[in-house]
């Protein structure tokens, strides 16, 4: 077995673990371990993110982050944590012309100024871009080619971690699976960050990446963390549907709707969501949970499109439009048999992002000592409900924060090995595993069961009933854990992998259903069929905690 030590170990190379690493190293972090279970940098959201980056910039016309942060407590539906919103919005401008120094390549207008649109919810020009749907890839592979050059930061990939050492109350290092080689790795550290992303591949229709099943929640809970907003999942309204497409994006109809309107359709043809209290005619405004709202509701009502969405239009926007807007993608639309001049498309929500998350303060402390979270993997700035192009900036910003708060941490407190025999259990545990197990049923099988259930009943519209099923069905699977097949084998078995991953998610659908049961009404991104109205009471938070017998259970509120 590998035994490392490290001042600051990040969980998670996204944006937010990356702008974590670079920040704890400026912090004079003299050690940083920046682990990711798939390979640093390329793994994750931020690399699919395709368009919009909010920050008060004020470079089409005068902004400032007060503005921004008036916007972001509107689109949260009084949820927000207001210091971490304040942060959020304060200090994305800093880092996004950081960014440019670093040679981003955010798109600019023809007199040099940074191009920014204005985004659903946002009420000016203010979400930046690398063209064409190119941001995420763009952001992540300028903060690889900072990593790559401080020398303090030791890049790990396909390291999953698995377990927080805890010691004496706080946080004291990490067990880990090196996936290549089937082993366990303890590491110790004096502070560790959770970048690890959201939890939307625990639903069957998502924008999620491999590696987005909610390991951090799990990891945090058991820990002793708290968790907050667990019950607010984004459902992104506008997912491609039909026809099939191969190798693009399920959301790349949003930047085309910030750049050309678009309409969105029912079967009749008719454009629906002024029945819902939404105005388009000014262009795209219409915040994600209210279009969600409306989209859900027309397919229930029966006007729905043949593959159970409605459609989305561009057929009124002259091809030359579609062209100078678009470039080359209009090329791989054809080449997938979509002529956007032509026909409309049909779309539907899919899980896309998780306000919710581990709970912290404005340091990005959790309710453990030596414990930091940061971007999606931390919760309560956008509340019930996320601006467009508020996340990047979360995950570069929080990311900043809980680098540099960590590292000052860890400043201040010698290098101590782990205490002898700390981790033991979970080291036996990953060789127990290794060795194979005999069962009726793998944890891909469990998984899949799971991503059905969390759509089916913890999706856009939820009730009492079905909630109640999930919660008892997802609590059945975590006590079948013990039981799953495995087939034997170190080297790259990926049922080792599965297997953990089956457990992080179990806890975090487990999370989610929880909160969603407790919070009578609906607010935002939560829409309960049996309370379908808001209520002033709930305008608050929840927190979600584990018992010492690893039971969910709801903290006081907040
Ligand atoms: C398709 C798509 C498009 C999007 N478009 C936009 C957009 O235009 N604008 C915007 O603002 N936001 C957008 N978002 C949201 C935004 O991209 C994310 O919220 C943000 O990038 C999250 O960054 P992060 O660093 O917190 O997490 P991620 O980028 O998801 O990184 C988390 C990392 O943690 C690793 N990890 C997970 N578990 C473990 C573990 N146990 N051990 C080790 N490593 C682990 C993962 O492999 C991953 O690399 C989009 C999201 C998606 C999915």
């Amino acid at each position: 077995m590998t035994d490392l030590a490290t001042d600051v170990l990040i969980v998670g190379a996204g944006g937010a673990g990356m702008y974590a690493a670079i920040a704890a190293a400026r912090a004079g972090a003299g050690h940083v371990l920046l682990a990711d279970k798939s390979l640093v940098g390329r793994g994750g959201a931020t690399i699919m993110a395709q368009m919009t980056v909010a920050a008060a910039l004020g470079e089409e016309c005068p902004d400032d982050w007060q503005a921004h942060l008036d916007d972001t407590l509107a689109a949260g539906r009084g949820l927000c944590d207001e210091n971490l919103a304040a942060l959020l919005c304060r200090d994305a401008p800093a880092r996004i012309r950081e960014m440019a120094e670093w040679r981003v390549g955010w798109a600019r207008r023809e007199n040099g100024r940074i191009a920014q649109v204005t985004a659903p919810g946002h009420s000016r020009p203010r979400c930046c871009y690398v063209d064409f749907l190119n941001t995420g890839p763009a952001v992540a592979a300028t903060l690889r080619r900072q990593i790559s050059q401080i020398g303090v930061i030791n890049r790990v990939s396909n390291l999953a971690v698995t377990d927080l050492l805890v010691h004496d109350g706080e946080v004291a290092g990490a067990v880990a699976l090196d996936i290549a080689e089937g082993e366990p790795v303890r590491i110790a550290a004096k502070a560790v960050i959770i970048a690890s992303g959201g939890l939307t591949r625990i639903y069957q229709r998502n924008s999620a990446s491999a590696n987005m099943g909610g390991d951090g929640y799990a990891l945090a809970l058991a820990a002793g963390a708290a968790l907050v907003d667990m019950e607010f999942v984004q459902f992104f309204p506008i997912g491609h549907l039909a026809p099939r497409v191969v190798g693009m994006d399920p959301i790349m109809w949003d930047p085309f709707r910030y750049k050309l309107g678009g309409r969105l359709l029912n079967r009749d043809g008719r454009e629906f969501l002024a029945d819902y209290g939404s105005d388009e005619s000014a262009g795209y405004t219409t915040p994600r949970d209210i279009a969600t709202y409306a989209i859900q509701k027309e397919v229930a009502a029966g006007r729905g499109s043949p593959h159970g969405g409605v459609y989305l239009s561009f057929t009124h926007v002259p091809r030359h439009s579609l062209e100078a807007a678009f470039g080359p993608v209009i090329g791989r639309l054809a080449k997938n048999g979509i002529d956007l001049a032509r026909a409309p498309v049909e779309v539907a929500p899919i899980a896309h992002y998780h306000m919710g998350g581990i709970a912290v303060d404005p340091d990005m402390a959790s309710s453990v000592p030596r414990l930091f979270a940061a971007g999606e993997a931390a919760g309560g700035a956008n509340g019930a409900n996320r601006l467009s192009g508020n996340a990047i900036p979360e995950a570069l910003v929080f990311g900043e924060v809980a680098g540099r708060s960590a590292a000052l941490l860890a400043a201040k407190r010698p290098m101590s090995a782990l205490p002898s025999g700390a981790g033991a259990d979970i080291v036996e545990q990953i060789r127990s595993l290794a060795d194979g197990r005999k069962g009726d049923i793998a944890a891909c099988e469990l998984l899949d069961e799971l991503r059905e259930i969390m759509w089916r009943d913890v999706g856009p519209f939820r009730s009492a009933k079905v909630l109640s099923r999930a919660i008892v069905r997802t609590e059945e699977m975590r006590a079948a854990l013990p039981k799953l097949s495995l087939p034997p084998g170190r080297r790259f078995n990926p049922a080792l992998a599965e297997w953990f991953e089956l457990r992080g998610s179990l806890i975090a659908a487990s999370a989610v259903a929880h909160a969603a049961a407790a919070r009578i009404e609906s607010r935002g991104a939560h829409q309960r069929e049996d309370y379908p109205d808001s209520d002033p009471a709930w305008a608050r938070s929840q927190r979600i905690t584990m018992t010492a017998e690893g039971g969910i259970t709801l903290g006081p509120p907040q």
